[in-house]
């Protein structure tokens, strides 16, 4: 069964975390009910590919008000295809959120613990990686190509998360909707690194298509990654959407031949309402 669920037409969310957990908001936007133009039509999250940014302001305020989360509440990244994670707190909400230029630098993940901030990061094909730990509500998110994958950003938010005292086999991680195997073509540099760090698996994650041709199934590869890391398989979802097959749903960075919009993704856990604290 397909882990990430329409809420509408924008958003696909988690549904067995948020069923799980009520203040826990977590999923992907869709490319479909934003208002800008091509080849950004119509929702694209990304400030940094040319698009209007009035345009990328307005979609961001649509997705902050069917969230519940306004967009002061939200982080965002430069994103360099790197294992840079931030861990952020109350003082960093709104970095980010509505323009490029206050964004973190050079970072490509974020986690917190707090209540209130969005963890949001851009996407057109990579693998978005969302991290839950329930008893220490600890939340993260990470963005992985075959660059960060490779470089291991997997495991680089899991060895944090140990320095916080959370075990690898206490975090849960969902797999987000991404490109699959078969639209997903890459040469011998990228598989020679990925021999380099997966010895002993079953399955490779890639298959010789044509002379130094290989198809690579990234989310398989990560999960591999996070396996190794201690991560219970059993607690590990994948989506089974494909960025490039999907063209109706989402912008795809191959397909769309690099001028293309982005999809965001997004976890946080909502604030407690100032009622909720007044009436005790
Ligand atoms: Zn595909």
């Amino acid at each position: 069964m397909e882990p990430f669920v329409h809420k509408d037409q924008s958003l696909l969310s988690i549904e067995s975390w948020e069923e799980r957990f009520p203040d826990l908001t977590a999923g992907m936007t869709t490319k479909l009910d934003g208002v800008s133009h091509e080849p950004y039509a119509s929702l694209n999250m990304g400030f940094h590919v040319n698009d209007n940014a009035n345009d990328v302001c307005a979609n961001r305020e649509r997705v902050a008000a069917k969230l519940k989360l306004p967009l002061q509440q939200w982080v965002g990244a430069e994103q360099i295809h790197n294992t840079s994670i931030k861990k952020v707190s109350k003082s960093d909400r709104g970095k980010g959120a509505n323009n490029y230029s206050d964004s973190f630098q050079g970072t490509d993940g974020f986690y917190t613990n707090e209540e209130g901030i969005l963890l949001t990061l851009c996407y057109a094909d990579c693998v978005p990686l969302f991290f839950h730990a329930p008893e220490k509500k600890m939340i993260g998110a990470a963005h992985a190509g075959w660059k960060g994958t490779v470089a291991q950003i997997a495991k680089e938010m899991i060895q944090l998360w140990e320095l916080e005292g959370i075990q690898a086999k206490d975090i849960h991680v969902a797999i987000g909707p991404s490109i699959c195997e078969k639209c997903y073509i890459v040469d011998n540099h990228v598989v020679n690194l990925i021999e380099n760090i997966l010895e002993d698996v079953d399955r490779k994650p890639y298959n010789l298509i044509s002379a130094g041709q290989y198809s690579l199934d990234l989310r398989l590869l990560n999960k591999q990654l996070l396996i190794k890391a201690g991560v219970p398989e059993k607690q590990i979802i994948v989506s089974n959407l494909c960025t490039s097959c999907e063209q109706e749903l989402f912008f795809s960075y191959r397909r769309d031949q690099g001028k293309t919009g982005r999809m965001l993704s997004y976890i946080g856990w909502k604030e407690k309402s100032f009622v909720e604290e007044g009436s005790r």
